[in-house]
């Protein structure tokens, strides 16, 4: 069984928790040993709680700004399915032309946190959000 870890997700909890997964891999001396990859839909990582400010670029910071000097891989796509007795998640990068693949993982980090949804209330469409 593979002993890698996957992090699903490039939020907050996603972030913190594959840079705190690389640190702690450092620590332990297993950087040659242990991958650790993050999937996410989007290369960027949108600071959520700035998401009301007037100027949203640098609300978004490159994924691999971040994750490409503490060597976490970066996984462009979504999960949509967990084989939880196969330790593995199936990763589909979002084209209908692309086969879905399959991602082996030892630990995984499930940090899909959540979203906007719009109940259907007349009018709405013209209505601003702060988390886009
Ligand atoms: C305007 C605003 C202000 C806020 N202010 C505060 C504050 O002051 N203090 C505070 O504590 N909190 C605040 N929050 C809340 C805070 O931003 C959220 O709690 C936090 O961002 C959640 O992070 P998360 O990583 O759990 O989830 P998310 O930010 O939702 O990230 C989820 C990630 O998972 C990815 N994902 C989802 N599904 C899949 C899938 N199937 N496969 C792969 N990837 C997937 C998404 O693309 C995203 O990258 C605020 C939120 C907003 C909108």
């Amino acid at each position: 069984m593979a002993q890698d870890i996957v992090v699903v997700g490039g939020g907050f909890a996603g972030l913190w928790a594959a840079a705190a997964s690389a640190r702690a891999r450092d620590e332990l001396g297993l950087s040659d040993a242990l991958s650790i990859t993050l999937v996410a839909p989007s290369p960027f990582h949108v600071i959520r709680v700035r998401c009301y400010e007037a100027d949203l670029a640098p609300v978004r910071v490159p994924l691999d700004d971040v994750l490409g000097p503490i060597g976490v891989r970066r996984l462009q796509g979504h999960v949509i399915a967990i084989d939880v007795p196969g330790h593995a998640v199936t990763v589909s990068g979002g084209s209908p032309s692309e086969v879905p693949r399959s991602l082996p993982y030892g630990g995984l980090v499930l940090a899909t946190g959540s979203a906007l949804r719009r109940p259907a209330v007349p009018g709405i469409d013209g209505a601003f959000d702060v988390d886009t």
